[in-house]
């Protein structure tokens, strides 16, 4: 180990104690996250409980020139949490204090370790809930705001950009600032807050989050439709969100992920074909106005079955099973390792995208699912890498050619993902060079050592 990190490990003993390790086991575990990058372990892990410990620890690490990765649950999909340069993983999962819940504003701060599931566990009974859903409930607020994290309720309720109000957030040189604050708007400056949201840890920690609440709907209805074609899905998608129905959820699962989950989860009454989960918010009467106007809109793209109900029950087990599409889609070719898409486009281009994507799949001779939160344009290709030497190439010239015929309709190579290292190599081409340069001179201006995250978001 250089002298450098072990100078470093060694003063940080003094106020971390045995919460800055070089076990093995523990530097293995936060050597990947949930991607299918290739591992590297961090020197030194070091789980930190105080704004104050961080700001030491980033100012030790800041002047020895020492790489450190922000890591959450590390549940991110891009690589984005391996240490790719070694250095120190700060875990910053020990940060689990609910700060404090305003039920009359409607907001709280928490820690940047609390988990999503945490916290509306906490306010369920104060009649509010934290709606940003990605499918993994013990992700971290922190991670979420790493990655702008969204999920299935971001069609009616936002990302986390659209839920966060401000940010405690300790700098590469160990200096802790704070941004915004807790009114829903204010016209003071550069926002800050946003900066950091999606900047996957290379810009500071984030180590808590004032963040906006919402009441939780008087009634919720959820619903199945399944059509003969993958082409009625994605239209009744597209007509559905243009009449205005203020819909909570609309996902697509085209008919493999609709077999595999049937599998998986054990899902009744449904037939492998392409199918539409949805769910909606508001008064009794309203969800079922809102139901009843979007079966007639399937039934006009000739749906084949139009299934609702507003018991707890049945919409648990149906959003349990869209959470676990990922296992579902292992499940279907045990032994395969997984390789998921990201891309978003604006909804109008939503029909060619998707059949487009379905034929880029056939052309490639690899087993894909299509699933997604198409309420936003959002979709994962989610592709089964066979366990063969040229496997992941294969999946990768696969992911490629998605990402080109994103990036061709006016769209992103990454709808809540984030880039990691998977990413990367499309930024340039969707950004263009110029608002590149101005994204490295940020990171500089933040970061002028490069310790944070290095070898994320930039290629080089
Ligand atoms: C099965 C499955 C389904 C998923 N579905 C979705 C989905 O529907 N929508 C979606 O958006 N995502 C989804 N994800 C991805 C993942 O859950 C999100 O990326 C999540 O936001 C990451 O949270 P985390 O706590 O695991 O962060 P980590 O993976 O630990 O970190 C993510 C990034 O944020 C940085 N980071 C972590 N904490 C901080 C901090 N406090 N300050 C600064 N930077 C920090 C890390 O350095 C890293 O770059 C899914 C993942 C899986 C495995």
């Amino acid at each position: 180990m250089p002298r450098a990190i072990e100078d470093v490990i060694a003063a940080a003993r003094d106020f971390l104690g045995e919460r800055i390790t070089t076990n093995v086991a523990l530097r293995e575990h936060h050597s990947h996250g949930q991607d299918p990058h290739k591992p590297h372990l961090p020197d030194a892990v070091a789980f930190i409980e105080t704004g104050e410990e961080a700001s030491r620890l980033l100012a030790l690490c800041h002047a020895q020139n020492i790489p450190v990765v922000p890591f959450g649950a590390g549940s991110s999909l891009e690589g984005h949490v391996t240490p790719v340069r070694g250095g120190i993983s700060l875990d910053l999962s020990h940060l689990t204090e609910i700060l404090d819940v305003s039920q009359p504003d409607m907001d709280c701060r928490v820690q940047a370790g609390v988990t999503r599931e945490q916290l509306n566990e906490h306010l369920r009974d104060q009649g509010l809930f934290f709606p940003v859903d990605p499918g993994t409930p013990h992700c971290t607020i922190g991670g979420m705001c790493g990655t702008r994290a969204s999920g299935t309720n971001a069609v009616r309720y936002g990302t986390i950009r659209e839920n966060v109000l401000g940010l405690t957030v300790v700098l590469a040189d160990g200096t802790m600032i704070k941004t915004g604050g807790r009114v829903r708007k204010a016209s003071n400056g550069y926002d800050l807050t946003h900066l950091f949201i999606g900047s996957e840890g290379t810009l500071g920690v984030i180590m808590e989050i004032q963040l906006r609440l919402h009441p939780i709907p008087d009634a919720i209805s959820a619903a199945t439709c399944q059509f003969p074609s993958l082409k009625g899905a994605v239209e009744t998608v597209i007509a559905i969100l243009q009449s205005g129905i203020p819909v909570a959820r609309l996902e697509l699962l085209d008919e493999l992920q609709t077999q595999a989950c049937i599998a998986y989860s054990k899902l009744e009454g449904l037939e492998p074909l392409p199918t539409l989960f949805l769910e909606f918010h508001g008064s009794k009467a309203g969800v079922e106005e809102q139901a009843r106007q979007a079966e007639e809109i399937a039934a006009s793209y000739e749906a084949s079955s139009f299934a609702w109900a507003m018991d707890t029950e049945t919409r648990t087990r149906l959003w349990k099973a869209r959470h676990d599409v990922y296992w579902a889609v292992q499940g279907l070719r045990p032994g395969h390792k997984v390789l998921t898409a990201d891309t978003i486009v604006p909804i109008s281009k939503l029909d060619d995208a998707i059949l487009g994507v379905k034929e880029d799949i056939a052309g490639s001779g690899l087993a894909a699912t299509v699933v997604g939160h198409v309420g936003d344009g959002n979709f994962h290709t989610v592709i089964l890498v066979p366990p063969e030497p040229d496997g992941m190439d294969r999946a990768w010239a696969l992911d490629r050619r998605i990402v080109a015929r994103a990036l061709a309709l006016g769209g992103s190579c990454s709808g809540e993902h984030g880039v990691g290292i998977g990413k990367r190599e499309f930024l340039e081409a969707e950004h263009g060079p110029e608002a590149l340069a101005v994204m490295r001179s940020i990171k500089k201006a933040l970061d002028p050592r490069g310790i944070l995250n290095p070898g994320k978001i930039f290629l080089n």
